[in-house]
């Protein structure tokens, strides 16, 4: 609920009334789980927009800090990634986002992650176009290859200024000494840098939000990969996309209610279930 909370406060409403309104549409015939006829869609398919959420994450050992057993010392992600947490204790929660970081090193690309990007690299080639929209903030898209990527929660590996807004990104390690007595390097700023990432309770970047919003209304095939169409980001993004008779195709680990609402699903660890449908088809030219 608190995500749900996050998403609709920083959403535009016609958005929202589109999720709500589709929530109360009348339930349509089961999905499908016939990878062949999803392959043809997939060969037809100019623009392909891929929707990830925390399970792609979660199938490279990537934690979330968050439900059962999900502690960073005593706290838990809603606990410190928040404004008020930030504003009170600074540099605890800067220890967090660095511990979060440190982590990423021993994390790799899995094949759901590599099989997306080798698909938008060889589909460029063909003139077709995939897009990712992302609620990961781990960049583990940008270290698979994939080159067109909307990171709606920001990522770990940026820093924002508090004073001028200014946005840069930061690999360094460890982040800690090397922000440390440092403020915003821009000519007379020096303000507090925070980490470039959306917190509980602050709304989504209105730039990125409408640079999606355009993907999705030109895209003609949709994949919701890694989270289930009934929890945020698929939930505010997929029923528009389906409303318009625009095939959706869910590759995750269960099935719910709302799947009901899409042509495909695919059920499975999505490492497992999204290279096959992804790979190169003998009909391609390259
Ligand atoms: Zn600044």
């Amino acid at each position: 609920m608190i995500v749900r909370q996050l998403v609709c406060r920083g959403l535009t409403s016609h958005l929202c009334a589109a999720v709500r309104l589709n929530l109360r549409s009348p339930k349509m015939a089961r999905p499908s789980s016939d990878l062949t006829q999803f392959r043809k869609e997939f060969d037809k398919a100019k623009h392909i927009a891929i929707i990830t959420g925390a399970g792609v994450s979660a199938e490279s050992g990537v934690p979330t800090f968050r439900g059962q057993g999900g502690y960073w010392r005593k706290w838990q992600a809603q606990d410190l990634a928040t404004p008020e947490a930030f504003s009170r204790d600074p540099s605890l929660v800067w220890e967090f986002y660095h511990y979060r970081r440190e982590v990423m090193r021993s994390k790799m690309p899995n094949p759901a992650h590599l099989a997306i990007a080798e698909c938008e690299s060889r589909l460029s080639q063909q003139g077709r176009s995939v897009v990712i929209i992302t609620q990961n903030i781990d960049e583990l898209h940008h270290r698979a290859g994939s080159k067109h990527v909307y990171e709606i929660h920001g990522s770990l590996f940026k820093t924002r200024c508090m004073s001028c807004g200014e946005v840069k990104a930061n690999h360094k390690s460890p982040i800690c000494p090397a922000l440390e007595g440092k403020g915003c390097e821009k000519r007379g700023c020096n303000g507090l840098l925070r980490p470039h990432v959306v917190w509980f309770g602050e709304t989504l970047d209105s730039d990125i939000l409408t640079a999606v919003e355009e993907e999705l209304e030109k895209c003609d095939l949709c994949l919701v990969v890694g989270t289930s169409s009934i929890v945020y980001p698929a939930a505010m993004f997929a029923p528009q996309v389906a409303s318009r008779g625009v095939p959706v195709a869910e590759f995750n680990m269960e099935c719910t209610p709302a799947t009901k609402r899409f042509k495909y699903h695919f059920e499975g660890p999505c490492g497992t279930t999204l290279p096959p449908a992804l790979e190169r088809h003998e009909s391609e030219p390259i």
